[in-house]
């Protein structure tokens, strides 16, 4: 069948989402144009029942959570969960594709990288071929620096030989930018687009999307393969909404495939009562073991910061380092972030903070040999070559996933595959021993498949 250069190209950009009209950026004209000829659906983004709203986009029904547009003569509600991503009300509807599918030229050899898994890595590889063939469901449980991105390569080439579109998606945007130039490289002849907050590109019917999860609330029935990345990480973890908006953003015939290093409970569970196939990695892709954390009480930390002293343990501690080993710190808040590189003289990242960034970036090239940061360097991120330690790994926002993602960030290259880990502590809790614990128990499980 025929279809006009311009349905394709539309076609191209709108289909498998659903979008605000502002996000289709497109004339009145030409939107009522496809509208009348049936290529585009216009759907209300908020459903009313009696008092009660839904926004169709964030699955958001909390009655708290739509406001009223002030001094508009007719009363419209909005919804204010997904508002940052444009504002869906009873005014702006949202737009889906109902014309023809956009056709998609698939490379044959998409996979330029020559490297080689070691036997793990091939034994997930191959599932993840196979859970791609039937559109099934699997979990690869793989430790911190296992290699999981290049135990994907086969599942993703397979997945484009035969036509099938995949997405990528992780809760944290700064995996996103770690991963996209990753696989640039080594698929350099496929359509890629990497999507968070902010990001400059556009996906117009690319082979691969690599997007945070909140990024999926503008798609529908799109994906072949959905992968999701760190699937026990905030807020993923934490957010009904996310794991919805994975479901719709995958089409009912499809592949899931979640990764992660630390299954949370539900996943447990599902393992263990064998609902969900499961593979496991308990090494890293050089072989060695994982660092076992070293423990050392730190007593009073507020109060000495707060008479300006800085415990000399810290001080020791970094002192041993050498001098072009570099290290993390990571602290439970802004507030003693900022303490700490006050007294250190070390720069410090967090969150909200506008040199984020920038300064990831100039450690990640060496540029500075320390940074001070919040959990928001606990997983995702590689740099080669570092020590880690947690000041007050006792406090809450350290759990056991996070403590196991810190420790984790050490040893990961294999010209240099050890790496110091050291929990600073007043009281002992369940989560520093688990992450310990956990340390140990990896290494004895990966000696044992291997001997
Ligand atoms: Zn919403």
């Amino acid at each position: 069948m025929h279809v006009p250069p311009l349905i394709e190209d539309m076609a191209r950009k709108f289909s498998g989402k659903l979008l605000l009209k502002s996000e289709l950026n497109i004339s009145e004209q030409r939107l009522n144009y496809l509208i009348k000829n049936g290529y585009i659906l216009e759907i209300p983004s908020i459903q009313t029942k009696f008092t009660l709203h839904k926004c169709l986009r964030c699955f958001n029904m909390k009655p708290s959570y739509f406001g009223k547009i002030p001094h508009h003569p007719k009363p419209i509600i909005y919804c204010k969960q997904c508002i940052q991503m444009g504002r869906t009300s009873t005014l702006e509807p949202l737009y889906q594709w109902t014309g023809p599918k956009p056709t998609r030229h698939y490379p044959k050899n998409p996979l330029k990288w020559r490297g080689n898994l070691t036997h793990l890595q091939q034994r997930a590889s191959t599932q993840l071929v196979k859970t791609i063939q039937q559109n099934d469901r699997l979990l690869i449980d793989a430790v911190c620096g296992a290699g999981k991105t290049e135990m994907l390569y086969e599942g993703i080439t397979h997945a484009i030989q035969y036509n099938k579109r995949i997405c990528l998606a992780t809760p944290r945007s700064d995996v996103v930018k770690e991963l996209a130039p990753r696989l640039r490289r080594d698929f350099p002849t496929i359509h890629l687009a990497a999507l968070y907050g902010g990001s400059p590109e556009q996906d117009i019917n690319s082979h691969l999307v690599i997007a945070t999860t909140h990024q999926l609330l503008r798609y529908e029935r799109s994906f072949d393969v959905m992968i999701v990345d760190e699937v026990d990480a905030f807020p993923y973890h934490h957010d009904k909404m996310l794991p919805k908006a994975v479901r719709r953003a995958t089409k009912p015939d499809s592949a899931t495939i979640y990764l992660t290093a630390t299954p949370r409970f539900k996943q447990k569970w599902l393992i263990n009562t064998n609902q969900l196939p499961t593979v496991s990695i308990p090494a890293r892709y050089h072989g060695h073991p994982l660092p076992i954390p070293s423990k050392q009480m730190l007593f009073r930390l507020t109060k000495q910061l707060e008479d300006g002293q800085l415990p000399a343990k810290i001080t020791q501690w970094i002192d041993t380092k050498q001098a072009n080993r570099r290290f993390l710190l990571f602290v439970p808040t802004i507030t003693l972030a900022e303490q700490l590189a006050t007294k250190l003289d070390l720069p410090y990242v967090h969150a909200e903070s506008p040199e984020r960034h920038h300064l990831i970036q100039q450690f990640r090239t060496q540029s500075i040999s320390a940074l001070i940061t919040t959990t928001i360097l606990e997983r995702g991120v590689t740099f080669p070559s570092i020590d880690v330690a947690v000041i007050q790994a006792d406090h809450h926002v350290f759990d056991e996933a996070a403590l196991i993602q810190i420790a984790g960030r050490a040893g990961r290259s294999a010209q240099d595959p050890t790496g110091d880990v050291t929990f600073f502590y007043e009281q002992t809790t369940e989560a520093v021993n688990r992450a310990t614990t956990y340390a140990i128990r990896k290494n004895l499980e990966a000696k044992g498949r291997s001997s």
